[in-house]
């Protein structure tokens, strides 16, 4: 089941045998050992009167040096080893373009496979779940504990290694965003950290940008709830210890720490068919392991941690959605949820990429130069430091309404509020994403500098995404621009009653106007940063949009967007809190069946969202043993 080559000296596998697994009396089944899932599990089974099972389709990878290196993440994509390889449904707003779209099959899920960036949600965003789950366990004052739950923050070095790409040390990186110990974890398992080497175009970046956006002032600490500005983010990479340099994530903090736990069984490569029911209560789960059946039962709960794509397929299987798509589908509808598999949103992005003058350095000339890939791959080796042990760090917000005129914020708002809303919660989450648009201070787009060239083939088809052109040709840059409260909403739901397919997901990126035009606005202003001290004197020319468009041109950068748009990866909401969940993310209308993942999230926040997941499992985990008194 494991391969011994990945391990080196690990002890062996935990991973239980199915007569193992299937003979233990569990109180909960955890369905997915992802994100959230092996967070709630761990926290659960710090109670040793608890048996908790978890049930994970991918492999236990801990060990290997393709899920740990941060810089080798892509290589994963569309490989069945790690990756779900799913694909959207064709995507009207951008050409029926089908876009792939990455998961992690892997113990950790997508955890395991992701950039790492490590980012908040602003303070308005839990307070806008609260609004919208009518529960104030979930706003700002109270997330913030789970955020610090999960979290330890390791302390920043101002000595700068030098990178074998001949990066010169430089002023230091929290400079810009000194952080305040009280909004960071000290205990938690997810170690953060900032990269220990940047490159000189990423530090022009950050003051073209700033000087662009022209903002009076930046945040103390870009992890309070206030993340508008410019900065050098945090990654969840471990810059100490044993696994220095090596990527943070929950198969090795929550799983990996606590597999000796004798109330913690793990089953991989087995996947969860449904949810059994007797009557409105959930009482186990089907799951096929090598090719077989089997029942496991929960005495107590099962906790459906899917994701968001997995999470909604898991109940349809079951017989709980919306009886039309489950009768499409060949499956008889036991529980009426209208909410399952509705609401599904992701941040969508659009790019500009540019050429290099001569003699800039950017990640595409670690592919160029052979000399420096050998230097690296020696330095993180050796170190568990430099390029191979970085993530894209740089980055920053801005208010949608600082960089759209009057009339243009007032069209696009005219256009939300012609909506017909499907529901009185999607009636709240259009007031939300208005509020979210005429605000000053909502961090309502975020940019994301990756410091090479991407491939806009590269939606279809993720492992293509960064392609460095070839030695000798121009190094290249590129900007991802991402809309953080888009208005368009999609679906994701079951063909048919075969666990075996995949569901249609049907993100509908960009297909409400309003989001187009905010993309555009988006792009105008990024294409002003590139005339900007000091990035200016290191572009050479745009290669993307195409350099006959011009970007100041708000109709021709509509063009550009529907051109190339893809999701952030930050889907979520396809079992919200406050829809299909009640906002202790119990489904509604069934007893013992809970979700806890990123498909809970009622409306989404700003900026990556993978704390936002961890914060949900803590809470998730909490508000379990308090309703069955386990505290
Ligand atoms: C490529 C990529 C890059 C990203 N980059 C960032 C980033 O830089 N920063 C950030 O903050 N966020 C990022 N994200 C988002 C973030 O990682 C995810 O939102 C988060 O990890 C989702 O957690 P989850 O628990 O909801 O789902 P997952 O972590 O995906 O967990 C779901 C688990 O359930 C398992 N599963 C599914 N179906 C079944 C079944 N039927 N039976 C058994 N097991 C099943 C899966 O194998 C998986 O292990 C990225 C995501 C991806 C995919």
């Amino acid at each position: 089941m494991t391969d011994p080559k990945l391990n080196g000296n690990a002890p062996p596998s935990p991973v239980s045998s199915i007569d193992e697994f299937t003979s233990t009396p569990f109180d909960f089944i955890i369905c997915g050992g992802g994100t959230a899932g092996l967070a709630v599990a761990a926290r659960l089974s710090e109670n040793p009167s608890v048996n908790v099972g978890i049930v994970e389709a991918g492999k236990y990878k801990i060990g290997d040096p393709l899920v740990d290196t941060p810089a080798t993440f892509m290589h994963m994509f569309e490989d069945p080893e790690y990756d779900w390889c799913l694909y959207t449904a064709p995507q009207p707003g951008n050409n029926n373009k089908v876009h792939h779209i990455p998961r992690g099959k892997l113990l950790g899920g997508s955890s395991g496979i992701n950039y790492m960036m490590y980012v908040r949600g602003s303070l308005q965003d839990y307070d806008d779940w609260a609004a919208l789950t009518g529960d104030q366990g979930w706003s700002a004052a109270s997330m913030k504990r789970y955020m610090r739950k999960h979290q330890v923050h390791l302390p920043y070095s101002n000595k700068r290694t030098r990178s074998n790409m001949r990066v010169q040390t430089l002023e230091p990186i929290n400079a810009a965003s000194p952080l305040a110990p009280e909004h960071h974890g000290t205990t938690g398992p997810i170690r953060t950290s900032f990269n220990d080497a940047l490159l000189p175009i990423e530090h022009d970046f950050v003051k073209a940008c700033g000087a662009t956006a022209n903002l009076p002032d930046m945040p103390l600490d870009a992890w309070s709830g206030d993340h508008i500005g410019f900065y050098h983010t945090l990654g969840a990479v471990a810059r100490t210890g044993p696994n220095k340099g090596k990527r943070s994530y929950a198969g090795r903090e929550y799983y990996e720490a606590n597999r000796s736990r004798p109330n913690l069984k793990l089953l991989c490569e087995a996947r969860v068919n449904k949810v059994l029911l007797d009557g409105t209560r959930a009482t186990g789960v089907s799951v096929t392991f090598q090719g077989t059946e089997y029942t496991i039962r929960a005495s107590r709960e099962v906790i459906v941690c899917g994701g968001t794509i997995q999470s909604p397929q898991i109940l349809e299987l079951s017989g709980i959605g919306d009886p039309d798509v489950l009768d499409a589908a060949g499956v008889n509808c036991l529980i009426e949820n209208r909410g399952v598999g509705a609401n599904v949103q992701d941040h969508s992005l659009t790019v500009i990429i540019w050429s290099m003058q001569p003699g800039t350095i950017t990640t595409d000339t670690l592919a160029q130069v052979p000399d420096a890939a050998s230097a690296a791959a020696k330095q993180y080796v050796e170190t568990g430091t430099g390029p191979l042990s970085s993530i894209a760090s740089t980055q920053g917000f801005i208010p949608a309404r600082s960089i759209l005129s009057p009339s243009e914020l007032d069209d696009i708002v005219q256009s939300i509020r012609a909506i017909k809303p499907v529901s009185p919660f999607h009636e709240k989450q259009l007031d939300q994403v208005v509020a979210h648009l005429e605000s000053n201070i909502s961090a309502n787009l975020q940019l994301v500098f990756l410091p090479g060239t991407v491939d806009k083939d590269g939606v279809e088809h993720q492992r293509d995404l960064f392609r460095p052109p070839p030695p000798g040709e121009p190094v290249g840059a590129t900007a991802a621009l991402c809309l953080q409260y888009p208005v368009s909403r999609g679906y994701i739901h079951i063909q048919n009653n075969d666990p075996s397919t995949p569901p249609t997901i049907q993100p509908n990126y960009i297909t409400h106007d309003a989001d187009v035009t905010v993309l555009a606005a988006f792009l105008r202003w990024a294409d002003k940063v590139s005339h900007a001290s000091p990035l200016n004197t290191s572009i050479a020319n745009r290669s993307l949009p195409d350099p006959s468009l011009d970007l100041q041109d708000l109709e021709q950068a509509k063009q550009a967007v529907r051109d190339v748009v893809v999701g952030e990866y930050h889907i979520c909401g396809s079992v919200a809190m406050g829809d299909a969940l009640d906002s202790r993310l119990r489904v509604k209308g069934v007893e013992g069946l809970r979700v806890v993942d990123a498909s809970v999230f009622p409306n989404n926040v700003s900026g990556n969202i993978m704390s936002s997941v961890y914060a949900v499992a803590e809470r998730g985990a909490e508000i379990i043993r308090e309703d069955w008194g386990l505290v």
